[in-house]
C-alpha cells in the first residue's frame, strides 16, 4: 500500500477515506492485521493496523521488509490520449518500471488536457499491484518541444515514429548501450511532418521503428517499453 509519510519503525501513519475503505472494505482487514506499505524512498515496511474510525484508519509501522531499490532510469513521453487509453498507459509504464512520465502535447493531440491526478492514482495503483517501490514522477504536461527544452544531452531518445522506415528499436537500443533513455510516442494521428523535422535535427533524438503495422499509441508505449526491459533487464 502506498502512503505518503515518512516510515521508520513505530511511526504512526494515518490513511484517508479511500485507503481505510480499501483495506477495511476490499481486503476486509481488521485491527491487529498486517499491512504492507512503501512511501517511495523509505523501503517495504510492515506495519500494523491500529483501528478503524469514520473515514479514516491509523497504522504503525513495526519493521522494515525490503530495502528502497532504485527503479530503472527510464522516462516515457507520450501524447495524451482518451480516458481509457491513458489509464492504461500510465497504469503499464507504471508496471515496466519507467521512472517519469511525461505527458507531452504534439500539433496533431487529442485531447489537449489531462487528469494529473488521475494519472498518478493510476501509477499508484499499478506500482502497489505489481510491487516496485516507487511510483513514478508525473511531470506537468508541456508542448512536446517545451519539454525537450532543457533536455540532458545524455539522455537518448527513442523516438517511435512512422512504421516501417526507421532501424528496428532493438537494434537502436543495442547499439546505443546502457545510458540514460526515453521512449517517445506520437498521439493517434501521428506526428506531423514539420515535428519529424524539427525533432530529427536535435543530436540526442534516435528514430526508431515498431515493426511493420502501424500500432494504437498505447500498444506502441508498450512495445517499446517491453524491448528496452527485455534488452536491459530491469
Ligand atoms: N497515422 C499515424 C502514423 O502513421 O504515424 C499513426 C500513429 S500511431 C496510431 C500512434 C503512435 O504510435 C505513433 O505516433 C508512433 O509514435 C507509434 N507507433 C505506432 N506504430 C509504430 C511503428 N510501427 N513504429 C514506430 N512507432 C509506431
Amino acid at each position: 500500500l502506498y502512503v505518503d509519510s515518512p516510515l521508520a519503525a513505530d511511526q504512526s501513519v494515518g490513511l484517508d477515506h479511500e485507503r481505510a475503505h480499501f483495506l477495511r472494505h476490499v481486503l476486509r482487514l481488521d485491527r491487529g492485521d498486517a499491512v504492507a506499505v512503501f512511501n517511495g524512498r523509505d523501503g517495504e515496511w510492515r506495519a500494523v493496523i491500529d483501528g478503524f474510525g469514520k473515514g479514516w484508519c491509523s497504522l504503525t509501522v513495526v519493521e522494515q521488509r525490503r530495502p528502497q531499490s532504485g527503479s530503472p532510469d527510464l522516462w516515457l513521453l507520450f501524447a495524451p490520449l482518451k480516458k481509457g487509453r491513458i489509464d492504461f498507459v500510465a497504469e503499464k509504464a507504471t508496471e515496466m518500471g519507467v521512472s517519469r512520465l511525461m505527458p507531452v502535447f504534439t500539433r496533431r493531440t487529442d485531447p489537449n488536457r489531462v487528469n494529473s491526478d488521475r494519472l498518478r492514482a493510476n501509477a499508484v495503483e499499478a506500482a502497489e499491484q505489481c510491487e516496485r517501490l516507487s511510483v513514478p514522477d508525473l511531470t506537468e504536461p508541456l508542448p512536446l518541444f517545451r519539454a525537450l527544452a532543457d533536455w540532458p544531452t545524455d539522455r537518448k531518445l527513442f523516438l517511435c515514429a512512422e512504421a516501417g522506415t526507421a532501424r528496428p528499436i532493438a537494434e537502436a537500443m543495442r547499439a546505443t548501450g546502457p545510458c540514460p533513455a526515453a521512449v517517445l510516442i506520437g498521439p493517434e494521428g501521428g506526428f506531423d511532418q514539420s515535428e519529424l523535422d524539427e525533432l530529427g535535427k536535435l543530436p540526442f533524438v534516435v528514430p526508431v521503428g515498431l515493426g511493420p503495422r502501424i500500432l494504437r499509441a498505447d500498444t506502441a508505449v508498450v512495445a517499446a517499453l517491453a524491448c528496452w526491459q527485455s534488452l536491459s533487464g530491469d
